[in-house]
């Protein structure tokens, strides 16, 4: 999104500028909208934008597949859910049958089959106050073919020295302002030379990664790390299901005994890690198996699990 100042930010009104322009006329993506295709290259959001300034917004991370019946979306009410309840906790009305639609409509228009879908629902122009009333709640969703968590390989990941967000101060679910945390993390593993950063809480048990749940493989048995300032996410619950793994707390000590350490992400699908901080982690046959079937299930290829699927 550019984000470049329009007339409507000098007069603090109602925000969005851009032209609509039909999909099929342009050869760049679409965006949607607020109710419009447009083309993402125009600027559509003034400078006295509110989620600009605090963050005071709401994402999901979404993917499409390509399957033998055409493309279809994963878990598309699930993700549509936990905007919902992020939208309300800012006091942002979030209507998922519309958020629905402009995800399907989007896709289409772009004709992308497999793909990332960002919605993202924020308050416009307004005060520079930190009270959202008054400010108008927009819409808009982006797809892209590209990938952005966690892409190819084995991860070699590094424990944080930030805290993940505790719930009582940011409850787990996708505010923007939120992802500042994550950010941070990134940017110290990244600084000390590793792929991703992993969240442990004071009392030594292990969180999540910035952007993707932990699970881990001991002596065959599968555990999903459980911890209230994570992200309930679709794929842990995806993997729950499908591997009838137990869920509970982890602590770092008995993560760095298991055979086999992974994350587990929408965009990061099911990614193994190679080592945390230099301790390594051999051979993950659990992992692949539980990304063949997950690649299998996400694909349609699976009769029991194909109501996980939305048909674009
Ligand atoms: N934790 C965080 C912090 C995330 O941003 C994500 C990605 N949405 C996840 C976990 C994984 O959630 P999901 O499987 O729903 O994509």
């Amino acid at each position: 999104m550019s984000l470049t100042a329009t007339n409507a930010a000098d007069s603090g009104t109602e925000s969005v500028a851009a032209p609509s322009t039909g999909a099929a006329a342009s050869p760049a993506p679409s965006y949607w909208l607020d109710g419009r295709l447009i083309d993402p290259s125009q600027p559509v959001a003034p400078l006295n934008t509110h989620a600009l300034h605090y963050g005071s917004a709401v994402f999901e991370g979404i993917r499409s597949y390509a399957t033998a019946d055409g493309a279809a979306v994963f878990r598309l009410p699930e993700h549509m859910e936990r905007m919902r309840r992020g939208a309300a906790m800012i006091g942002m009305d979030f209507d998922v049958e519309l958020g629905t639609r402009a995800v399907l409509e989007t896709l289409r228009a772009n004709g992308h089959r497999d793909a990332y879908i960002r919605p993202l629902a924020w308050f416009g122009v307004g005060s520079f106050g930190l009270d959202v009333e008054g400010h108008p709640p927009h819409l808009m969703v982006a797809t892209s073919s590209t990938n952005v968590h966690l892409t190819g390989g084995r991860a070699r990941v590094s424990v944080s020295r930030w805290r993940r967000n505790p719930s009582s101060s940011l409850p787990p679910l996708k505010l923007c302002g939120a992802y500042v945390n994550s950010i941070l993390a990134k940017r110290e593993a990244k600084s000390r030379g590793f792929d991703e950063a992993l969240f442990v809480d004071a009392e030594g048990n292990v969180v999540e990664c910035t952007g993707a749940n932990v699970f881990m493989v001991r002596n065959g048995r599968v555990t999903a790390v459980e911890h209230g300032d994570a992200l309930p996410g679709v794929t842990r619950d995806t993997l729950l299901q499908l591997s009838g793994a137990e869920s509970r707390t982890v602590s770092l000590a008995e993560l760095l005994e298991a055979d086999e350490v992974f994350a587990c992400g929408t965009a990061a699908e099911v990614a193994p890690m190679a080592e945390i901080d230099g301790h390594g982690f051999g051979a993950n046959p659990v992992t692949r198996e539980l990304q063949e079937l997950y690649a299998r299930v996400v694909r349609g290829q699976s009769a029991d699990h194909r109501h996980w699927l939305t048909s674009v």
